[in-house]
């Protein structure tokens, strides 16, 4: 078993180190993985709340379930806070001892805790994005905190369910429609972030791999492709996944309790060590 001490002085001697999170990294942050136990999919399956169909059949026909649905979704996200893992993960940004962050996740967290270079696989719930020229831009979040007061309301009606929505999806300064910044099933990734990402992974030279199944493509073969490219796979992550076989070390545990530790680690290292003085 690889120590942590081991990983942190990897880290402290090579060139560049990314990162690549999935949804684990914001469990403790009260995000549940989707797949996990509680988790959202458990109550609104995927093939029909993530997939572009699904929405619209259930928009029409049944606005009040696709108003709890958001409700639900926008709810988790606008309560959640960034815990230690993110923290720590910007800590070693602001030490130089990491280059990017690749995730896949949409909840902001990486930015809210004060992350600077994030490239995001599957977009960004709290952002929209112009479907004419491309813009994207976080949204207010007091409109969204009040849309998501107004759809626990169960006296709103269809038309007003509706109109509420119309309201949240404004015209860009281009004229064209905007949508949700998230990559739904069956669509193509934003291809701006993942030819950063594929860069990201052709360049470094270690890749933590933290909190992700590797069960999602194409992002599950980033880790892959970096290894080809000569990098190292670290893997934080309580259970091992299907990337584990790729992984030359593999930390298991939360990521809330590995990282900052990490930090404390590599905040050692850093230090300079203490002067021997001349021999008698
Ligand atoms: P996943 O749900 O498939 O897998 C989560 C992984 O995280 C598992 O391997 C699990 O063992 C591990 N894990 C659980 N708790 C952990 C912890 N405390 N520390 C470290 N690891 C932990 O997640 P995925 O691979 O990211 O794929 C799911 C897809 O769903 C992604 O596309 C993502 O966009 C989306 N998603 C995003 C969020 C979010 O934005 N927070 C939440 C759920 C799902
Ligand atoms: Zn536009």
């Amino acid at each position: 078993m690889p120590t942590l001490e081991q990983v942190a002085q990897l880290i402290s001697t090579t060139g560049k180190v990314v990162a690549l999170t999935g949804a684990g990294i914001s469990e403790e942050s009260a995000v549940p993985t989707f797949r996990g136990s509680g988790g959202i999919w458990e109550s609104y399956p995927p093939t029909i709340y993530a997939n572009p169909p699904g929405l619209v059949m259930t928009l029409l026909w049944r606005p009040r379930r696709m108003a709890d649905f958001i409700a639900e979704v926008f709810g988790t996200i606008l309560r959640a806070e960034p815990n230690p893992a993110h923290y720590a993960l910007t800590a070693m940004e602001e030490m130089g001892f990491l280059n990017s962050i690749v995730t896949q996740n949409i909840d902001n967290l990486h930015q809210a805790a004060g992350s600077k270079e994030v490239i995001e696989l599957h977009g960004n719930l709290l952002k929209l994005r112009c479907m004419r020229c491309g813009h994207r831009k976080l949204m207010d979040r007091r409109k969204l905190e009040h849309m998501v007061c107004s759809f626990k309301r169960h006296s709103l009606s269809r038309l007003q369910i509706l109109r509420e929505l119309s309201r949240f999806f404004p015209k860009c300064d281009c004229g064209g429609r905007c949508r949700l910044d998230v990559v739904l099933f069956g669509e193509s990734l934003p291809q701006d972030q993942f030819s950063l990402a594929c860069k990201e992974m052709e360049h470094c030279d270690v890749l933590l791999v933290i909190g992700t199944s590797g069960a999602v493509y194409p992002a599950a073969s980033l880790p892959c492709y970096a290894r080809a490219k000569g990098a190292k796979l670290v893997e934080i992550n309580p259970q091992s996944s299907s990337l584990s076989p790729l992984s030359d070390y593999l930390l298991m545990g939360k990521a809330a309790f590995i990282l900052p530790r990490m930090v404390t680690v590599l905040r050692q290292l850093q230090q300079p060590s203490p002067q021997r003085g001349p021999s008698a």
